[in-house]
């Protein structure tokens, strides 16, 4: 028996990368999985392709930047599945603009989704999560929540950090009534939000800042999700796991 049957899990941003990697894999130890994204052709087909293992799932159209869309979702996936105990927030945008090239109005997109899509889903599933008796909220964060990273991507930067954060004031918020909140910050993941980099010296330097030496996998941010999802992680909530290589043990 997987270590989350009979649990219902949202996860944003789920219809590539990391977010697919952890729908797929919070699909695998049980749960059965509300995908969801602003991309609906891709999202479908990771609904459809976990239903081809014998779990259940279902595909919502989603904007984390929008609180209607965050309404409709919470509302819907209670409906389908009578609960809702797993919220991973993890669609996410970003882009290498210096501060000087970075116009109000890019900053202000990158900031509502990658940090008011945050606050926005705890705030609207927090209701169901807290009657669920094991809710778990893990947000996605970065290396570049806990760091200045390249010196590029400033609204990135801090969305990210504030993820950090609003992980922690959720988390001691909820700690006596079953939420638990984690951030999680993956390093360089190979997904297509770095295809941009693919094969210039960006992707090189990359791996070289890398201890390991190598981009990590969407599966191993998943993994990490997963634990942290479910009742192994039952005393951990406010923490931060950082799934980098060793990019921060410097
Ligand atoms: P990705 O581009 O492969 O996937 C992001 C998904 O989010 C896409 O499917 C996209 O359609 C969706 N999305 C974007 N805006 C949305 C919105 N407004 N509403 C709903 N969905 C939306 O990227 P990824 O690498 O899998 O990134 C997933 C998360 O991991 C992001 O939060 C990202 O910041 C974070 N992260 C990624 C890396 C990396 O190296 N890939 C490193 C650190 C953190």
């Amino acid at each position: 028996m997987g270590r989350l049957e009979g649990r219902v899990a949202l996860v944003t941003g789920a219809a590539s990368g990391i977010g697919r990697a952890t729908a797929m894999r919070l699909a695998a130890e049980g749960a059965a999985v509300v995908v969801t994204d602003v991309q609906e052709e891709p999202g479908r087909a990771v609904a459809e392709q976990i239903r081809g293992q014998g779990a259940r799932a279902v595909y919502l159209r989603h904007d984390v930047a929008d609180e209607a869309s965050w309404q409709t979702v919470v509302g819907e996936a209670s409906a389908e599945f009578g609960r809702l105990d797993v919220l991973v927030n993890n669609a996410g945008i970003g882009d290498l603009a210096t501060i000087e090239d970075t116009s109000r109005d890019d900053w202000e997109r990158t900031i509502a989704v990658d940090q008011t899509g945050v606050f926005l889903g705890m705030k609207t599933a927090a209701a169901a999560l807290k009657a669920s008796g094991h809710g778990s909220i893990i947000n996605i964060s970065s290396i570049f929540g806990a760091s200045g990273g390249f010196g590029t991507s400033p609204a990135y930067h801090a969305a990210k950090g504030a993820v950090r954060i609003l992980t922690k004031n959720a988390a001691l918020h909820w700690a006596t009534e079953g939420v638990r909140v984690n951030s999680v910050h993956p390093g360089f993941i190979d997904t297509p939000m770095l295809e941009a980099a693919k094969g210039t010296e960006f992707e090189s330097g990359m791996i070289a800042l890398t201890p390991m030496g190598r981009l990590g996998r969407p599966e191993e941010v998943a993994a990490c999700v997963a634990f942290l999802a479910g009742d192994d992680a039952s005393f951990i909530t406010g923490s931060e796991l950082y799934v980098d290589g060793g990019y921060l043990a410097r």
